[in-house]
């Protein structure tokens, strides 16, 4: 992320913001959360359901283990305490999209509490964002709004394992907002626990935004975005509702606690529905489903599947590496990529070099051809063996271009390639300088004009001394001889 970020917030220095956020979550599991249809997305509508996922009287929901397994690895990479005895509670509200009329969630003691994301705020410091809870629950199914007012109810989705994430209103910036929705995204990735495709829907990001002025101990009333299913969106959404806000307060205006939604097409906040009351679930507990007792070796068996978390291996890339924080961030991004630069590092022990070649070369060839890179032939050997030929000089950089594309595309090492085609670099006077006294010679007219005072004749000099060495000279040794033999 840049940290030249422009917000409304730079235009009214009297106000600060205050947001809380809500991620939905859907687990990656094999089948639903309390009955065994398969956990899949995109199927025809209502063909993966059965009587529980979609409410039928006198059945009976069974947890799914996997589903406390995800929340507790959720749990112990974001620091939070693990309730050694849960439950879950039912929530009830009427919607065409809930059959049973409650929601299977977790109520009063959620599984994980009192934990933190950490971000990299834009000047760089540290900040944690704290979490209140992550809890699990399931997902309701959709409604689908169509044509001409007609509705239809599609429940394939209904059962499907969610985790909620609800921080604190501990963020204080668009720019924040990002970075913990980027944090907590990439960590989930990396617990392999969720797909967590925002197009699809599987990780659902509700922002809470209020406004306050400067010195204000108490909150304002806030208002919830949803449903905005993009990182870009988002941000457009939160400077957009704080700009909304901070006008509607110098005006005068009370805010009312309300739920919008962004209209991408006119850039703004829409009205969705109002929180003035709230609701009265009734929860009950839930009387279907035994209370989950969690113990130390199941808190053991966990803690040994979490990888290294991508915010720690950013930091310990900074240092290790002396990375940027931007770069940094980046290859930790994706975990291939991540794992793919550190062994790539290693074999070459040049990490800058190495980590421009995946940042510059890599990343954009990936995204030009839609692969992954697990989908290409290159190897982190190779890459290594690209980046010291290069340092040493061995070939030209022009060269390590064509070299890296080969890579990709064989899976054959720099070194194996250099070999098969001759391209070491030609970088002794011996064999470069006749060649340049004989471009002087034959293009002596040129030479003239460059000598009466045109220098911009000089880049066509080096251009022909690199053609007759087939692209393999040195140019700075080219750039050289040029010099000394056109006087
Ligand atoms: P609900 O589930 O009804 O949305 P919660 O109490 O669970 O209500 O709060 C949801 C989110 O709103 C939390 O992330 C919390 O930090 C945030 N929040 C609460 N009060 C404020 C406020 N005044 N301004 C901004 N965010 C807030
Ligand atoms: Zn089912
Ligand atoms: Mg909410």
């Amino acid at each position: 992320m840049s940290s030249e970020v422009k917000s409304v917030l730079d235009h009214h220095p009297s106000y600060e913001a205050v947001i809380g956020i809500e991620v939905h979550i859907q687990l990656k599991t094999k089948s639903k959360i309390f009955c065994s249809c398969p956990n899949h997305f995109g199927q025809e509508p209502n063909t993966n359901i059965c009587p529980v996922c979609t409410g039928h009287p006198g059945t009976l929901p069974v947890l799914n283990k996997t589903v406390v397994d995800y929340a507790i690895m959720a749990a112990l990479a974001t620091n939070s305490t693990v309730a050694r005895t849960c439950g879950f509670a039912r929530k009830h509200y009427m919607y065409p999209d809930l059959p049973k009329n409650y929601q299977i969630t977790q109520a009063d003691v959620p599984i994980c509490s009192d934990g933190y994301i950490p971000i990299q705020c834009a000047d760089g410091s540290e900040k944690k964002v704290r979490l209140i809870r992550i809890h699990m629950e399931e997902d309701a199914g959709k409604n689908i709004h169509g044509m001409a007012g007609k509705s239809w109810v599609d429940l394939n989705r209904a059962g499907t394992p969610l985790l909620e994430v609800v921080t604190h209103p501990d963020i204080s910036s668009t720019y924040e907002a990002r970075a913990y929705l980027m944090n907590l995204h990439t960590l989930i990735k990396y617990l392999g626990i969720s797909d967590v495709n925002m197009e699809e829907g599987s990780f659902r990001a509700d922002i809470n935004i209020s406004m306050r002025k400067k010195g204000e101990t108490k909150f304002g009333t806030r208002v919830e975005l949803k449903n905005i299913n993009s990182f870009k969106f988002i941000a457009q959404a939160t400077e957009h509702e704080m700009s909304r806000q901070i006008e509607m307060l110098e005006n005068g205006e009370r805010i009312k606690q309300e739920t919008r939604l962004w209209d991408t097409k006119h850039q703004k906040t829409v009205f969705m529905r109002s929180k003035e009351e709230s609701q009265d679930y009734r929860y009950l507990t839930e009387p279907d489903l035994p209370a989950i007792q969690i113990d130390d070796a199941w808190l053991e068996r966990i803690r040994h599947m979490i990888p290294e978390l991508p915010y720690n291996k950013s930091r310990r890339f900074q240092d290790e590496y002396t990375l940027s924080a931007n770069d940094a961030e980046i290859l930790v991004s994706e975990i291939a990529i991540a794992r793919f630069f550190e062994q790539a590092a290693r074999i070459s022990n040049k990490p800058k070099q190495t980590s421009n070649w995946i940042l510059r070369d890599l990343l954009a060839y990936l995204k030009e051809h839609k692969l992954e890179l697990e989908q290409t032939k290159l190897t982190a050997q190779a890459l290594a063996e690209l980046v010291v030929a290069l340092d040493k000089g061995v070939i030209n950089s022009k060269v390590g271009q064509e070299i890296f594309i080969e890579m990709i595309q064989t899976g054959k090492g720099a070194d194996c390639i250099i070999k098969e085609k001759n391209l070491e670099q030609i970088d002794s006077v011996g064999a470069l300088e006749p060649i340049i006294i004989k471009i002087i010679q034959d293009n002596a007219d040129n030479v003239a004009k460059y000598k009466a005072g045109n220098d911009r004749l000089f880049p066509f000099f080096v251009g022909q001394a690199m053609k007759a060495t087939g692209g393999k000279g040195n140019p700075v040794l080219i750039q050289e001889l040029l010099k000394k033999h056109l006087g």
